[in-house]
């Protein structure tokens, strides 16, 4: 990494956003104090591999985004989301089939619009990080902004168990007869606000998720190379440990 220099001209601070270019690499950020070295490259290497992904955005997201690269390609992060939304909508599916309301046709359509819906919400709310940081005055392209929305997508999961189980209690009139039980006045128009209202809340990690992910990338550094090499070196340092 000898023909690369840091800080160079694209080095932002990583906390302030202060553009870096021509300090020392030993000096601190003249806006914010944060050590220069600490918005070198070199930090964002991950995510490595395997279940290690799943593991680190459900155990400790800040440190996942953190790590993040944010250069090179996006195909492992659309590997991820992809990976994700069809096993939500296989889970979606079987479970549909054992419950046996509808014929296999419904409940293939019903799984397919849930995988569909996903990808819109996922893409919509990576139109939503990219316009939202552009106001703030955020270096998050859409490119990066996908990114971590694709592993963001770890957050339907739970978005997706809820929402299950609360349209099979609506299905079954359960909700209806509940609330009529617990309130005396309730209308089916309810319910569906009802669902609605869980539908928000069932969003919750997901966008958390997204959130977390765009405060710890918002002014992230990469090599101008491409990071290509680097994630190499991650991944076979990663198999030599283990
Ligand atoms: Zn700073």
């Amino acid at each position: 990494m000898s023909n690369l220099t840091f800080p160079d001209l694209d080095t932002l601070c990583e906390h302030c956003g202060y553009v870096l270019k021509g300090l020392r690499p030993e000096g601190d950020c003249p806006e914010c104090g944060l050590a220069i070295a600490a918005s070198s490259p070199d930090l964002r290497m991950g995510p490595g591999g395997g279940n290690q992904v799943e593991n680190d955005l459900v155990r400790r997201p800040g440190a996942f985004f953190r790590t993040m690269c944010v250069g090179g390609s996006n195909a492992p992060a659309r590997w991820f989301m992809l990976k994700t939304v069809l096993l939500i909508g296989l889970l979606w599916l079987l479970w549909d089939t054992v419950g046996g309301t509808w014929s296999l046709e419904v409940d293939l359509i019903e799984a397919g619009l849930v995988v569909v819906s996903l990808y819109l919400l996922s893409y919509v709310e990576a139109l939503g990080v990219v316009y939202f940081a552009r106001r703030r005055g955020w270096r998050v392209p859409f490119r990066l902004a996908e990114r971590v929305v694709c592993y963001a997508t770890v957050g339907w999961v739970p978005a997706a168990i809820l929402m299950g189980l609360a349209l099979d209690r609506y299905v079954a009139g359960d909700i209806d007869r509940w609330m009529s039980r617990l309130l005396g006045a309730w209308g089916p128009l309810q319910s569906i606000e009802l669902l609605v209202l869980v539908g928000a809340v069932a969003m919750l990690w997901f966008e958390l998720l997204v959130w977390i992910g765009v405060r710890q990338t918002k002014y992230a550094n990469s090599w101008a190379t491409g990071p290509v090499e680097i994630v190499d070196v991650e991944k076979s340092a990663s198999s030599v440990e283990t």
